[in-house]
């Protein structure tokens, strides 16, 4: 019974699943899961859930978010334990009217309106719900998990966690595949994600092996996609990057079990995520170093005209969010004059990245006093912002300063060069991070430097 009781429990909670938009289309259309009847002619399951969601209707409240999908007479969303309900007489005029609508502009509750409408009682449990500030139906976005940079099937698994889409014991009975729905593992509750991934006494037990237990709480109404919201909101880019590996390991652990019965440890999740991590980071090292090595030579470093100097710049984006910016200067004559690197910490995006390295390259050139100046990028975007439409938002904002730092520097040009041709400042940039802040090196280049900037005129 508990476990068809679940299952009411995902019918109120999860309405846009495909198991619960089934049911509702054929037994509910008209009204909430909680004021139902049976109906004529009933399947077997919907019989085992309509006598279980007794069980739900007793214990079930609403989670206000942003009241637009509770309808204020219809379902229990009050905090009142024996009786969830509105105890005012419901009015037929205002029969269907949603939560929402007690709200004010400000996302507060409309005491007057309150007042007018309710008994004490219901005004005063109502005014005690807190009304969240974001708007809590926002769902987790793609680009964000995008935005980590993660291994591909990795970023595919978050993904498919975010959109309910991963094939769990209960997802796929609910597409009418005979199986049992039970946790693989502790065989007593339903195989959901959110189990698989957080709940189960399994899963827990390796979160707790992690530094990122903090950022999993969450109980069972919740969604996958609303707890990595929740710990993008609050976790720093590497915490996102080892959950989202947690998961993948918990969910490979989970079908080495299903499908060859082989068992893993708590340890054995948890190192194999650590190893995996590892091993990708050191094979886009060596990527890079053969895409640098491939594409030498084929599109070469040009000197500037003569009495002007050439500043390559570039920025790398590192796991924990922070950024390295290079700049390397040489003159007409190709010889290297100076160049110089700078950590700047934060959770920055790439081309956010690329358009800080030309702030930083252009304040450093105008500090010293140059004139003369082509600024040579491998962002096509930010090249073409600097010299026409700034962009939206964030990027944008950065590109607007730039342009106004460039009126102080006379003449000058931002061009865009292949990154073949900007391996210098390229280099510069990632080797920022092992340094702890800025480091400029005049006249002789540093060590690493050396055969990148010969490598950039052959
Ligand atoms: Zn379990």
């Amino acid at each position: 019974m508990a476990m068809i009781a679940k299952q009411g429990w995902r019918l109120l909670t999860e309405a846009n699943k495909l198991v619960s938009a089934v049911m509702k289309a054929r037994y509910y259309s008209d009204s909430s899961v909680l004021n139902v009847k049976l109906g004529s002619n009933p399947s077997y399951v919907w019989r085992g859930i309509y006598q279980a969601l007794e069980v739900v209707r007793a214990g079930a409240r609403r989670k206000i978010g942003d009241g637009e999908d509770t309808m204020v007479w219809k379902v229990p969303w009050l905090p009142d334990d024996s009786h969830g309900f509105i105890a005012t007489d419901e009015y037929p005029q205002l029969k269907n009217i949603k939560v929402s609508s007690l709200m004010s502009a400000d996302k507060s509750w409309d005491v007057d309106l309150l007042n007018d409408l309710f008994c004490d009682r219901d005004v005063d449990l109502i005014t005690r719900i807190p009304i969240p500030l974001r708007d809590t139906r926002d769902s987790c976005s793609v680009e964000e998990v995008m935005a980590l940079q993660l291994p591909n099937k990795i970023s595919n698994l978050v993904w498919r966690l975010c959109k309910g889409c991963l094939p769990t014991a209960m997802a796929l009975a609910s597409k009418h595949v005979d199986i049992d729905v039970r946790c693989p593992w502790c065989h007593s509750e339903i195989e959901t994600d959110v189990h698989i991934m957080f709940l189960c006494d399994f899963a827990r037990t390796v979160w707790l092996t992690t530094r990122v237990n903090h950022l999993v709480q969450c109980t069972m109404n919740e969604s996958p996609c609303q707890i990595f919201t929740r710990a993008f909101e609050n976790g720093t880019r590497e915490q996102c990057v080892e959950i989202a590996m947690i998961c993948w390991s918990l969910w490979n652990r989970r079908n080495r079990w299903v499908w060859e019965r082989i068992n893993g440890s708590v340890f054995g999740v948890r190192h194999s995520a650590i190893n995996f991590l590892a091993e990708w980071k050191e094979a886009q090292v060596r990527d890079e170093d053969r895409r640098l090595r491939g594409e030498l030579g084929r599109r070469v470093w040009c000197p500037p005209k003569e009495g002007w100097v050439k500043i390559n710049i570039d920025a790398a984006v590192f796991l924990d969010g922070s950024i390295g910016v290079g700049a390397v200067i040489r003159d007409s004559q190709t010889k290297f004059v100076i160049a110089r690197g700078r950590k700047i910490a934060g959770a920055w995006r790439p081309r956010e990245a690329e358009a800080m390295a030309l702030i930083e390259a252009l304040s450093w050139v105008m500090a010293k006093g140059y004139n003369h100046c082509v600024f040579d990028t491998d962002s096509y975007e930010l090249a073409t912002a600097c010299n026409g439409r700034p962009g939206e938002a964030y990027f944008g904002n950065i590109v607007m300063d730039c342009i106004h730092m460039l009126k102080h520097i006379c003449p000058v040009l931002v061009d865009f060069a292949y990154r073949s041709s900007n391996s210098a400042a390229h280099v510069l940039a990632r080797a920022v991070y092992s340094m702890s802040d800025t480091g400029e090196w005049v006249v002789t280049p540093p060590k690493f430097l050396t055969h990148v900037l010969d490598l950039d005129l052959n």
